[in-house]
């Protein structure tokens, strides 16, 4: 049924390519929107152990959510945005303040125009985070703490604040999750989210977890609620994940994910992930 639906949906849609005229004058704008991508893409960039996250939108708007380890920011993600002519970022999302995600976010604020920057209003007093804090304030930006319901039209996609919370004792339980909701389809990244978090929001949201693609949360950590990926119930469910001692992935969660018949991607096995979602069709693959 579902997919009858979405063949129907492809057949009645008409692809509206960016013009010039829509795209922007001149300036970054032009920049952007010559690589703006045909429809929604997300990028979950091969940084390691760790997360980082480029979301494209159909208009040329970005979203880089979190920045990896401290090495990702100059290593990964700063060629990265230079081979695709990145130089404005108009949203910088730190999910949670742990050095494994916002790592690389100073070398980021710092060498990129970053335009917003959303935060769950949770800090640590780590050097990492400093300095991340630091290149914000330099760079005249006040960070938006974001609150589980905010959201915000991106280029026509909407952008909902699943989670974003300060109750937990545990920071990797407040972190910011973000559902897109885009080209007919839905992108779910959940940053270290737990166990807790996971229950939590099958109860906040049930069926509105439902999603094409998903950044599976905490690197396949065994912290987690098996309930979740009958939940979100995705085609590619995506590892962000590099050496560790942790255990990630925990084969039981790829289990899990797999059992659902999503398709597994892993950036340590595979490189960078590339997922895309134009007028309801969704299609993943590694960027190599
Ligand atoms: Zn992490």
């Amino acid at each position: 049924m579902i997919l009858t639906l979405t063949v129907i949906v492809v057949a009645s849609c008409t692809v509206v390519e960016n013009s010039e005229s829509a795209a922007g004058e001149q300036g970054h704008d032009d920049a952007v929107a010559e690589n703006a991508p045909e429809g929604l893409e997300v990028d979950v960039l091969d940084v390691g152990e760790g997360d980082a996250v480029l979301v494209r939108f159909p208009g040329g708007s970005t979203m880089l959510v979190d920045g990896g380890p401290n090495a990702a920011g100059e290593d990964v993600l700063l060629p990265f945005f230079t081979s695709i002519h990145l130089t404005t970022l108009e949203y910088v999302v730190a999910t949670h303040p742990d050095a494994d995600h916002c790592g690389g976010l100073d070398d980021v604020v710092n060498n990129v125009h970053v335009l917003h920057v959303w935060e769950n209003g949770q800090t640590k007093n780590t050097a990492t985070w400093n300095d991340f804090a630091q290149a914000v304030q330099a760079h005249g930006l006040t960070p938006r703490i974001v609150h589980r319901g905010d959201a915000e039209d991106v280029d026509g996609c909407d952008v909902e604040v699943f989670n974003a919370d300060q109750g937990y004792a545990d920071v990797n339980s407040n972190g910011i999750v973000l559902a897109i909701i885009c080209e007919g389809g839905q992108v779910l990244l959940t940053g270290d989210a737990t166990e807790a978090t996971e229950n939590d929001l099958i109860g906040a949201f049930g069926g509105r977890l439902h999603s094409q693609i998903v950044k599976v949360p905490h690197h396949g950590s065994s912290n987690r609620s098996p309930a979740f990926p009958g939940a979100v119930d995705a085609e590619y469910a995506i590892f962000s994940v590099g050496p560790n001692s942790y255990g990630h992935p925990n084969p039981d969660v790829a289990a899990e994910w797999e059992a659902t018949g999503a398709e597994i991607f892993r950036t340590d096995q595979q490189g960078t992930i590339v997922g895309e979602i134009h007028n309801g069709v969704c299609q993943v693959h590694a960027e190599q």
